[in-house]
């Protein structure tokens, strides 16, 4: 074998640090990852959840997702990929409608017939954009009113966009909103049937994989070893700090979230610091309930109601079937936010009153287990202009090269994308 005499150090072990590492194996370096949590996956860990093993945070698969299913086949786990059909609601002021098809969009009561052929058209328009340099430069409220009207913007997004993004509501590119939009809008078996994907046993099944692979290649991952510190000298990397002391390596990836790089990287010139703490994130306190019964037939509910301060729920067993019914219900926020540190029984008791809303017959006795995760950075906001406002993959000290969900964009965050970025590292490494 041809054995390349370099060290790499790869900072977390999400998708794309499992990802990036394997890259780099198979170039014949030699890497270690290094992952602050006790675990593999970030935002795609998974937990024992009373004894189902399940990830922190839900995750659906696209039609779209290319670069996942490329590596799905290269790791023989293409056979664990399953598809269904979905069902999504609309929980819209008290009433809970069904939607996501144009029968459905045709019989719900708060718009009017032309405000729903704009919203219709736009799905069309936005599925077959191909080039978002365009909408890069403007703002996704200015864009969407445009298309579908004030009215129907205030009725589907304005809430969603403030409950996700508080006060950056009317600052998010419509590049961004618009991939997401297409992402789902192409995953459609036809108009009326949206069908989602999933892996069976979670994204485990694929991070177990790729760890596999790394350790079969003589890789190693180090749990519980967050690094503190990039060692440089003359601007050219040496090693890095982990647990107080110094490794050498001749090149470090990192793919830990931004916000966190200033941190171990302080001598970034200032240009490249600035532009990392322009970038603003939400966080996510999520709550995650085992229910005794199915709340509701959907996979997807969006919630737009003054009285609750959530976007939408996930029904996670709609999507993969399971004996007792999974519901993740996703609070976002800058972590920042004073609501973000309260402790996890005050979120479990505020859903407990938004699923008896939703379900009449709900009663805190459905409630088998619950469990609260939190992620400070769980998504970055897109601004206009966001392709500016990145700084550069490869940064100025020589042998360190970055990036986290940011460089998704225009894309939003997703374990296909954290493929593509990892791999893209990699190649930038070497
Ligand atoms: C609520 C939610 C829902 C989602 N839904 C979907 C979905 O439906 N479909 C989908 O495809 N994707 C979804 N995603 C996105 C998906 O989880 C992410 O795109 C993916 O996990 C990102 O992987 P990553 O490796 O880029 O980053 P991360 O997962 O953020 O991994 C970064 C790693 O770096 C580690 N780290 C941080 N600091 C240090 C340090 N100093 N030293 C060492 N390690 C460090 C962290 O612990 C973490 O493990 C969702 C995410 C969230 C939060």
């Amino acid at each position: 074998m041809n054995k390349n005499t370099k060290k790499i150090a790869v900072i977390g072990s999400g998708p794309m640090g499992l990802v990036c590492a394997y890259e780099l194996l198979k170039k014949h370096y030699q890497v270690d990852v290094y992952e602050k949590d006790d675990r593999l996956g970030g935002m795609s860990a998974c937990f024992d959840f009373d004894g189902l093993t399940i990830e922190r945070y839900y995750h659906f698969i696209c039609r779209t997702d290319t670069p996942l299913f490329n590596l799905l086949n290269e790791l023989n786990i293409a056979d664990k990929l399953h598809w269904r059909d979905t069902k999504m609601g609309f929980f819209y002021n008290g009433v809970l409608y069904k939607w996501g098809d144009p029968i459905h969009l045709l019989k719900f009561p708060k718009l009017g017939f032309i405000s729903k052929l704009r919203y219709a058209l736009h799905v069309f328009y936005t599925k077959n954009i191909n080039n978002w340099e365009n909408l890069d430069k403007q703002s996704a409220s200015v864009w969407l009113k445009k298309w579908i009207g004030k009215k129907a913007y205030d009725k589907l997004w304005d809430y969603l966009f403030e409950l996700k993004f508080y006060e950056h509501k009317d600052n998010i590119s419509a590049a961004w909103i618009g991939t997401r939009i297409k992402r789902v809008a192409l995953s459609r078996k036809n108009l009326f049937t949206e069908t989602l994907g999933y892996l069976e046993g979670g994204s485990d099944t694929l991070l177990c994989a790729l760890e596999e692979k790394i350790l079969a290649m003589n890789g190693t991952i180090h749990f519980s070893a967050g690094i503190e510190r990039l060692v440089t000298e003359k601007n050219q990397v040496q090693g890095v700090i982990v647990k107080g002391e110094k490794r050498a390596y001749d090149g470090v990836i990192s793919t830990m979230p931004l916000p966190y790089v200033p941190r171990i990287a302080p001598n970034l010139p200032e240009e490249i610091i600035n532009k990392i703490k322009s970038i603003n994130n939400c966080g996510v306190v999520c709550v995650i309930l085992k229910l005794r019964s199915p709340l509701t037939e959907n996979f997807w509910l969006n919630v737009n109601d003054p009285d609750m301060e959530i976007p939408g729920l996930i029904e996670y067993t709609n999507l993969y079937a399971m004996p007792k019914s999974i519901v993740y219900i996703p609070f976002y926020m800058p972590h920042t936010h004073p609501k973000y540190t309260l402790d996890d029984s005050s979120f479990i008791n505020e859903v407990f009153d938004y699923l008896h809303r939703i379900n009449s017959a709900f009663t805190k006795e459905w409630v088998l287990a619950a469990q609260v995760s939190r992620y400070e950075f769980a998504q970055p906001i897109c601004t206009p202009n966001f392709f500016e406002q990145l700084p550069p993959m490869q940064t100025p000290i020589q042998g360190f090269v970055m990036a986290d969900t940011s460089y998704y964009y225009p894309e939003d965050r997703s374990i296909s994308e954290s493929v593509k970025v990892g791999k893209t590292l990699a190649d930038l490494m070497a």
